[in-house]
């Protein structure tokens, strides 16, 4: 174990304005606070902070990092709280340390390995400053380096099939190789232990055989390119067992064909040399055809830049070869825990050598300036979504700002359809809770729900939506139906004296409709009126009244052809109802002429005569005439309604109760709440739509009523 003064010694040999008090500080309260806990290795647990920031101080990282390390199990493990961190080591500690401990309580439940990238998500997410991040994983290689202690065979595998499949694959996204390696081979060794012993028995045979093959290929090597000009130097190693065993895996081939077991690495000062060293090695050595990969053109998306070949090396074998400049190399080991070692290096004044961090991943957000970015350790990740958990362990994906109800739709449909309530981390919360990262959801459901309209007031998500509104419109079908029926069953009475569907059958085919209940649902969404379907079911009908009954969307277009109850009127002009207005008998009226189009009649005091007032020739003075009003106007009133079942029901008895007859209805408004309908009304005159008003007023289920104006 580091002793404290080594500990500080170490940050002080990269950062010597690091400060050294909060690092003592730190060391002691940590040693104390987890005071005779031990780990499964039977040492002091004290041991696995120190051990932990031990490797955090390896990758250079700032003060703050190394100290969170120290602390990042003393809020989980011992009495300590997050509050006497924060007291005595400052709120940007108290908050890495809070990251660190809300990443171990998230733990990798489901085998899927679809799941392994949402959960690798979702520890971006929740690692909302790189150092986070960076300590979790120093956290896991030092809990790996020491995985053989742990008793429980299970939880061994649980934990190093964690490491592969999320933690391991973390390391490389951000860059850092080394432990990326390191981390898999740790794992690979649990899985698989017979894997990677074989490959080591090769490897040790090759080594036999071979004899310090790797030592003599790199003096070679170093010589060649020395003698072409190239100022360099050569390092050597074997490929790590897991690397081995994953290309005789995916290549299928055994151990004897696969050759390149062994990568050197030419590292030089300048980005030209990369490509002057390229050429003495392809012009020395046969090139290996289909290796040659230029990722300093093109660097990867983690900024990862190298020239990659193989070639047939100095000892007739097969080796690998990566050219990089040093500082193409550090950030290719270390990543993005590099920037904290430049910080102390040269200052470079056109802030290109720092391009590729921007870029990575845009896991640090953009700054134009490179101090700045330092400052700027916030990952920006995944920031618009949350990932939460079945209780099985599943792990969703959703927007941010989701809901227990778009939990339930992207689960299941019929979840979604029948969930009555929803329980967070074991909790039962309101269907309208915005979930967040990490919340294990359970969903209560029951057979006799139904989604409800008001959830679309909060669901954020298309699957939901489109579900909740599905079902709106099935129940207003239902409600059109009941609409149309009582239409439809009250005018065949008032003519037929009974009413049958069979009756209707008739008007099906004229009207090109399938069934009596779409016959039903398009009179009560108003698609059709009463007139039209019994004219279309009773073709010799003798209809009195049906000149009357204009449907709402000619009523504008179609002249009246009846005898017009209005005095005033030029003989054999066409006359209208204006469709702003639809002015009543008692109304007070006015006629304006258009040419070629005849009378248009509007109420006194419509909007629309604003237009008119500087044309007086084609006002006409008209007045209704009381020996030809014998009923049958259309008034039109606008409705406001609660959306409620019932409620479009409520309104037609209401009307129907009053003498009133209705030959439209149409929504013009809908939201969560509430409808506003126009509902156009057959009444006598003016006095007989102020008592319908009155009638609906009066009813609790209507809010507002008013006779509908321009
Ligand atoms: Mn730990």
């Amino acid at each position: 174990m580091l002793r404290q003064f080594e500990l500080v010694e170490r940050v002080k040999e990269y950062d010597p304005d690091a400060d050294e008090d909060l690092l003592n500080r730190a060391y002691v309260f940590t040693v104390q606070a987890h005071g005779s806990q031990k780990r499964d290795s039977g040492d002091p647990y004290f041991s696995h902070p120190v051990e932990v920031a031990g490797i955090l101080a390896r990758m250079k990282l700032d003060t703050a990092s190394i100290v969170t390390g120290l602390l990042h199990d003393t809020v989980e493990d011992t009495v300590a709280t997050l509050e006497d961190i924060e007291r005595l080591f400052g709120k940007d500690i108290a908050r890495l340390v809070d990251g660190v401990t809300k990443l171990s309580r998230i733990e990798l439940q489901s085998d899927k390995s679809k799941q392994a990238e949402n959960f690798r998500k979702l520890v971006l997410a929740m690692s909302e400053d790189i150092r986070v991040l960076l300590v979790k994983l120093a956290d896991r290689l030092h809990n790996m380096q020491t995985l053989r202690f742990v008793k429980d065979p299970a939880k061994r595998q649980r934990i190093a099939r964690e490491t592969m499949e999320i933690y391991a694959p973390l390391a490389e996204r951000i860059g850092i190789h080394t432990m990326k390696d390191e981390l898999e081979d740790l794992a690979f060794a649990e899985l698989h232990p017979e894997g990677r012993a074989s490959v080591m028995t090769r490897l040790a045979f090759l080594k036999e055989k071979g004899e310090d093959l790797v030592k003599r290929v790199q003096a070679e090597l170093l010589k060649t390119l020395h003698d072409g000009g190239v100022d360099c130097t050569v390092t050597g190693r074997e490929k790590t067992p897991y690397s081995i065993w994953r290309k005789m895996q995916k290549k299928n081939v055994g151990f004897e064909q696969l050759s390149d077991v062994m990568a050197f690495r030419v590292i030089v000062e300048k980005l030209g040399q990369c490509y002057e060293a390229l050429g003495v090695i392809h012009g020395k050595y046969a090139v290996v055809p289909g290796r040659f990969k230029d990722f300093i053109s093109t660097p990867k998306p983690n900024g990862y830049r190298s020239l990659h070949t193989a070639v047939i090396g100095p000892e007739s074998e097969r080796i690998e070869v990566q050219i990089r400049t040093r500082e193409m190399h550090e950030v290719a080991e270390l990543g993005v825990a590099a920037h904290w070692s430049y910080k102390q290096g040269a200052a470079v004044p056109d802030g290109t050598r720092y391009r590729w961090l921007h870029e990575l991943l845009d896991i640090l957000e953009h700054t134009a300036n490179p101090e700045e970015f330092f400052e700027n350790t916030k990952l920006d990740l995944y920031q618009d979504q949350v990932f939460v958990f079945t209780p099985k362990g599943d792990l969703y994906p959703l927007p941010r700002g989701a809901t227990p109800v778009d939990f339930a739709y992207a689960v299941h449909s019929q979840i979604g359809d029948s969930c009555v309530a929803a329980k967070i981390n074991g909790r039962i919360a309101p269907l309208r809770t915005v979930l967040s990262n990490g919340d294990q959801v359970e969903i209560i459901t029951s057979k006799a729900q139904t989604p409800n309209p008001t959830w679309e007031r909060f669901v954020v998500t298309g699957k939901a939506r489109a579900r909740i509104r599905r079902f709106i419109r099935l129940q207003q079908r239902a409600q059109y139906i009941n609409l149309g029926k009582e239409i439809l069953a009250k005018a065949i009475r008032h003519e037929q004296g009974e009413f049958s569907e069979k009756l209707l059958e008739a008007a099906l085919k004229p009207l090109e409709v399938a069934s009596v209940e779409d016959l039903y649902a398009a009179v009560g969404e108003g698609l059709l009126t009463r007139t039209e379907v019994l004219n279309a079911a009773f073709p010799n009908r003798n209809e009195p009244r049906s000149a009357k009954v204009v449907p709402l969307a000619r009523a504008r277009k179609t002249p009246t052809d009846h005898a017009v109850p209005i005095r005033g009127l030029i003989p054999g002009m066409a006359v209208h109802f204006a469709g702003c207005c639809h002015p009543l008998p008692g109304d007070r009226i006015v006629g304006i002429i258009t040419t070629g189009k005849g009378v248009t009649i509007h109420t006194l005091d419509c909007d629309t005569l604003e237009s008119f007032a500087d044309a007086p020739e084609r006002w006409l003075d008209v007045a209704w005439d009381p020996e030809e009003v014998d009923g049958g106007h259309v008034g039109r009133i606008s409705v406001m309604i609660g959306n409620e079942p019932g409620s479009l029901a409520n309104l037609t008895t209401v009307i129907s109760k009053s003498d009133g007859n209705i030959t439209n209805l149409k929504i013009t408004n809908r939201s969560a709440d509430f409808w506003e309908i126009l509902v156009d009304i057959e009444v006598r005159d003016v006095k007989h739509l102020s008592n319908v008003i009155a009638a609906l007023r009066a009813s609790p289920a209507i809010t507002s009523v008013e006779r509908a104006r321009g």
